[in-house]
């Protein structure tokens, strides 16, 4: 895996009760995050099951206010970050190229999360 060339977060802002988190990368750039986003879009295996690819899940359009917000977040390794959400769902592994992949999501109509394919 070409690490040293996918870019990785500098700093991380998800202030405690907001619904967006906010990424600064090595190469400059900034990307934003609805959590509904990111939680419609888990990708662990129990909310995507032990087949290969990720879609959205529906359940994220009707999530309460609590599974939106993160209670945790962790680095894993030197590749990705683990969210815990504030109902107690852990187990995403978010890796630094998925999240880029995902930013181009931001601010677009709910349609763009329900087409979203990551094979
Ligand atoms: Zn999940």
């Amino acid at each position: 895996m070409p690490a040293n060339r996918t870019p990785h977060p500098t700093k991380l802002r998800s202030p405690r009760g907001a619904q967006l988190t906010e990424i600064e990368w090595s190469d400059g750039k900034t990307t934003r995050y609805e959590h509904r986003t990111l939680r419609g879009l888990c990708p662990c295996a129990q909310c995507q099951g032990h087949d290969r690819g990720i879609r959205w899940l529906e359940s994220a359009e009707s999530a309460s206010k609590l599974a939106l917000e993160l209670s945790e977040i962790e680095q894993v390794g030197n590749y990705a970050v683990g969210l815990t959400w504030g109902d107690g769902h852990s187990g995403g592994i978010y890796s630094f190229e998925y999240l880029r992949e995902l930013a181009p999501l931001h601010d677009r109509p709910i349609e763009y999360l329900r087409a979203f394919r990551r094979d």
